[in-house]
């Protein structure tokens, strides 16, 4: 008899040949600018923690104390035995920040962009999505069962035009988008969007998982940013990178809001965040307003260092923290990245099927400082593509 599993050595191979193989390296030391990597010490631009508040005192009270008072586990679903009064605080607390009648939390970004899609649209229904989408977008929108269409990545254009042509086949459309795209770093043209929306009658999911903390007068994020707050939309964002903890979210009107709770398999079926994520997240929501040099630091930290890649490399355009020098080649991409690792500044060679074109992906932090930036010059200067 033939084995049920031998296709996987030759598919094996497959992704090696292509340069795609992924391999996992732990991390040590706490979450921060500096970590250590195979008994190196290294700069770290591979983190979403663009605040710098995985590693904060506060956020890891807040945590340990949630754990003393409740336990490490919430026990079962939300509906059942594990819905706590510190998911609810929470759940406000995003509502307030993004100015909207309510939020929802979720066990991960990924998964609110799941269970939100697949609850607002069905098979009669359409999903315009911009082709650079994350990954949660994209299967969101596959399992929901609606007909799918990808306009090419920023043009409105040919948006509009899918909605001419497609939005009378169906009862609903929702279009989806990043608003900060994750793996260039540009940003979605979200007023512009929102007035297309409009006109066909479309709904909007706006996935704020980079602009959460990072845009916006009090780090709401892209839609605070372009003056959008209180337009009817829905937005996904994740606790998991600028706020420091783990889950996601959906916040909306109180309706919307009320239906997923309904109606998100994703949210229904599944256990409840940990006291000490909810805690650590609420933490990071409530020191968002009071702390905006925070936000200011990034951002001054954001314009050294395209100063400093830009001398060397063609950056691809970008308007926030992810800055990525663009490659010819996976290979290229893994031969600088290992050479930057040898200097003790670890930045991800991101190569397809991720992303179309091979780059290097430098995410910023707050926290960086010019030492680390003194270091990070030395090394760029020394690359031999
Ligand atoms: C990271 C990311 C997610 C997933 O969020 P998690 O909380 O890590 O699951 C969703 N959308 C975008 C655009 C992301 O970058």
């Amino acid at each position: 008899m033939a084995d049920p599993y031998a296709w996987l050595t030759p598919a094996l191979t497959t992704i090696h040949r292509a340069q795609w193989h992924r391999t996992l390296e732990p991390v040590g030391g706490k979450a921060g600018p500096v970590v250590e990597l195979g008994g190196q010490r290294v700069i770290n631009f591979a983190s979403n923690d663009y605040l710098g508040l995985a590693g904060d005192e506060r956020l890891m009270a807040a945590a340990m104390a949630a754990t003393a008072a409740h336990g490490t586990g919430s026990t079962g679903s939300r509906l059942t035995s594990g819905h706590r009064e510190l998911h609810r605080d929470l759940e406000e607390a995003i509502a307030h920040l993004k100015q909207t009648e309510d939020a929802i939390v979720f066990s991960s970004g990924y998964l609110a962009n799941l269970g939100a899609i697949a609850a607002v649209v069905g098979p009669r229904d359409g999903v315009m999505g911009d082709r650079y989408n994350h990954s949660s977008l994209k299967l969101g929108a596959k399992l929901s069962g609606a007909t799918v269409y990808e306009f090419p990545h920023g043009d409105l254009g040919a948006l509009t035009q899918l909605l001419q042509e497609h939005r009378g086949q169906h009862r609903r459309c929702l279009i989806t988008t990043d608003s900060v795209f994750s793996m260039d770093g540009d940003l979605a043209a979200v007023p512009e969007l929102l007035a297309i929306a409009a006109q066909y009658e479309a709904m909007v999911l706006i996935d704020e998982a980079h602009g959460t903390g990072v845009f916006g007068p009090r780090g709401a994020g892209v839609v605070e940013h372009c003056g959008c707050s209180g337009q009817p939309l829905i937005q996904v964002g994740t606790l998991s990178k600028a706020l420091g903890s783990l889950g996601g979210y959906v916040a909306g009107s109180g309706e919307l809001i009320d239906f997923l709770r309904n109606r998100a398999p994703s949210w229904i079926y599944t256990t409840g965040l940990s006291p000490a994520d909810t805690a650590a997240a609420r933490e990071a929501i409530a020191l968002l307003p009071t702390e905006p040099q925070r936000r200011a630091q990034l951002w001054r930290n954001v314009d050294r260092v395209k100063q400093i890649l830009g001398q060397s490399f063609p950056l691809l355009p970008s308007a926030s923290p992810i800055l990525c020098i663009e490659l010819q080649s996976p290979a290229q991409a893994l031969h600088l990245a290992a050479q930057c690792r040898q200097g003790g500044i670890w930045v991800p060679a991101i190569r397809p099927p991720t992303v179309p074109t091979s780059r290097l992906r430098f995410s910023m932090m707050a926290t960086h400082n010019e030492d680390h930036f003194q270091q990070l010059l030395q090394v760029i200067e020394s690359l031999s593509p």
